[in-house]
């Protein structure tokens, strides 16, 4: 199974692909991750990024792609995927077309996690995340046990630059622009399935998996779980 997940920033994209990879066993792959670990490490590619991603604009296409196209050769990615994150307009969609095809890969399921704009102020205006393992919490959501530390490892818990109130409206903006050439793209090939995902963790993360478990069982034939 080769999933994208798509949707807007705050829709819950990381927390739903993060738990489909370990219920499925695919690999996840965030590019936002990737590029903040860039970011940290101060990479080249890190330095590039950084600016963009402080504005809350995307990091330019070729950089993206070249970064995935690395991801994708690595062997966790055989048993298929979820990405999150990618692509974030037409271009990159049609990119990723070609990089698959080059590996004999195609998408199966394009899901899109559909939010209101409420909900997705108030997600990533509260959205914590650790340092050290990534985990996702909320300062009312979802709070960790101890304040500012991680549950899972101990690590600290930090606001995302990019989670402040003015770059969350920036982000929005640049979401909007893009989303429609997008999902007309999905929609075209019929890969396309929007989901309501302004609801708990658990409901959107049901709803993904009965719509993964109906393709699988709508194309038996294809490997669909690995
Ligand atoms: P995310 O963690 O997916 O919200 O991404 C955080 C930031 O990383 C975005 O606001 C962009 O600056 C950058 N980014 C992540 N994925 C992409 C992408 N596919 N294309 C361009 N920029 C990206």
């Amino acid at each position: 199974m080769r999933l994208i997940l798509l949707g807007p920033p705050g829709a819950g994209k990381g927390t739903q692909a993060k738990q489909l990879a370990r219920n499925l066993d695919l690999a996840h792959i965030s590019t936002g991750d990737i590029l903040r670990e860039n970011v940290a490490r101060g990479s080249d590619l890190g330095k590039q990024a950084k600016d963009f991603m402080n504005k809350g604009e995307l990091v330019p296409d070729e950089l993206v792609n070249q970064m995935l196209i690395e991801r994708l050769k690595e062997p966790d990615t055989k048993k298929g995927f979820i990405l999150d994150g990618y692509p974030r307009n037409l271009n990159q969609a049609k990119a990723l077309d070609e990089i698959l095809k080059s590996m004999m890969m195609q998408i199966d399921l394009v899901i899109d996690l559909d939010s209101s704009e409420a909900v997705i102020i108030q997600r990533l205006s509260g959205r914590l995340v650790c340092r050290r393992c990534l985990a996702n919490f909320h300062k009312t959501n979802m709070p960790s046990k101890k304040d500012g530390i991680c549950d899972n490892c101990g690590g600290q818990l930090y606001q995302r630059q990019d989670d402040k109130r003015e770059t969350i409206k920036n982000r929005l903006l640049v979401y909007r622009q893009e989303v429609s050439d997008l999902m007309n793209y999905y929609r075209q090939n019929a890969k396309l399935k929007r989901i309501c995902a302004d609801e708990d963790v658990e409901v959107v993360l049901n709803k993904i998996i009965d719509l993964v478990k109906n393709y699988s069982d709508a194309s038996p034939d294809s490997k669909r779980w690995g």
